[in-house]
């Protein structure tokens, strides 16, 4: 597979921020993606397996980043296949723009905590630094930019947005985190989280990729579209900032299945079930906060762009117990700063989030 890019004049200052070696390395040479001849290039077994679920040719090592999908998802997130890096979710992209950016010892990323735990679990077994900028928790969680620029060194390499952001549900506004790319142009790599996009008022941060060449964005099969088992995360960026990461991708990431699977969920009628769900998901959400917030043992439901809802208690032992008496399962984050009593409970079906109203009623 070819996966040179042509130059892009405005993206040598961002490549120049990756890792020398990496840009160096003479990737991993995996077995050619011919299909019109019979492989017998790659070690493989020449008879399929017996089972009861045949997914393709199991036998076969699967195409590295599937052609299909690549086009399914350009058309999914409106951009172009060229665009897009197809990983083991958000969390590999994650794990790759760390690996492909920060040296060991030398270079950090800038998070918002409290936010979504990967970024810094990712910096942190690469050897990158993590440096705090902390949302405005008395603000609804806002973001302070003028910290944030001023927290961004030469060290700096990656500044990750989560966006709306997990665990407070908060939505950046759009113009604030384009405001922040154009002053990092050549500085540092803005990476916006949009794993819970589709819950969100706020427009997908892609189309301005074309204008900023150092913003990336991830998506997610993981949530809207209800694959979370399948592992399928799209890195959406400049060709030659994706062409980088190819280069450092274990070879055949993608299992067979999980493909298959995907490419289903993205054909037509599963997107039009999906675009539903959504759209009842976000009813149930605004349900569900409007219910929580009279009852006396609730101190503050956060407005939520995502499909979960952050909730201060008098008491969130008391509140978690209370909804694991009747067999539910919500998220303690009371003990992190800034979220003192705090749960996030994740909307469910319309039946679960009436069990939790009953279960906090009484
Ligand atoms: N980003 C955010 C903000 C998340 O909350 C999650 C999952 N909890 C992920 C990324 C990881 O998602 P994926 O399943 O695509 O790896």
């Amino acid at each position: 597979m070819d996966i040179s890019a042509p130059p892009e004049a405005d993206l040598e200052g961002v490549l120049a921020l990756a890792r020398p070696e990496i840009r160096a390395l003479t990737p991993y040479s995996h077995a050619q993606w011919l299909p019109a001849l019979e492989r017998l290039h790659a070690n493989e077994l020449p008879w399929q397996v017996d089972g009861p679920v045949q997914i393709g040719a199991l036998n076969r090592y699967p195409e590295p980043q599937p052609q299909a999908l690549l086009d399914a998802i350009a058309t999914l997130y409106g951009t172009a296949p060229p665009q897009i890096l197809v990983g083991r979710g958000s969390d590999e992209a994650i794990d790759l723009l760390t690996r492909a950016f920060c040296r060991a010892g030398q270079d950090a990323i800038v998070i918002t905590p409290p936010t979504f735990g990967m970024y810094a679990v990712a910096a942190r077994i690469q050897g990158a630094r993590v440096v705090e900028v902390p949302l405005d928790a008395r603000q609804d969680f806002a973001l302070d930019r003028a910290a944030l620029l001023q927290a961004v060194d030469a060290s700096v390499k990656l500044v990750f947005l989560c966006s709306p952001n997990n665990p407070t549900g908060t939505a950046m506004p759009n113009a604030d985190i384009l405001q922040i790319a154009a002053a990092l142009k050549n500085r540092a790599l803005v990476v916006v989280d949009e794993a819970y996009q589709e819950f969100s008022p706020n427009a997908s941060l892609v189309a301005q990729i074309a204008q900023h060449a150092n913003l990336v964005v991830l998506r997610t099969l993981s949530k809207a579209h209800g694959l979370a088992g399948a592992r399928i995360g799209s890195l959406i960026a400049r060709p030659g900032v994706v062409a980088l990461l190819r280069r450092i991708i274990p070879p055949y990431a993608l299992a067979q299945p999980t493909v298959v699977v995907a490419l289903a969920a993205l054909s037509a009628p599963s997107l039009a079930l999906t675009r539903e769900r959504i759209k009842l998901l976000i009813a149930e959400r605004e349900r569900l906060a409007a219910a929580l917030t009279p009852l006396p043992c609730v101190q503050r439901v956060w407005p939520s762009a995502g499909n979960f809802l952050l909730v201060r208690f008098v008491d969130a032992r008391r509140a978690f117990d209370a909804i694991a008496k009747v067999g539910l399962l919500v998220r303690d984050f009371s003990s992190q700063p800034a979220l003192a009593q705090a749960l996030r409970i994740t909307i469910g079906s319309p039946a679960q989030n009436d069990r939790i109203v009953e279960a906090l009623r009484s």
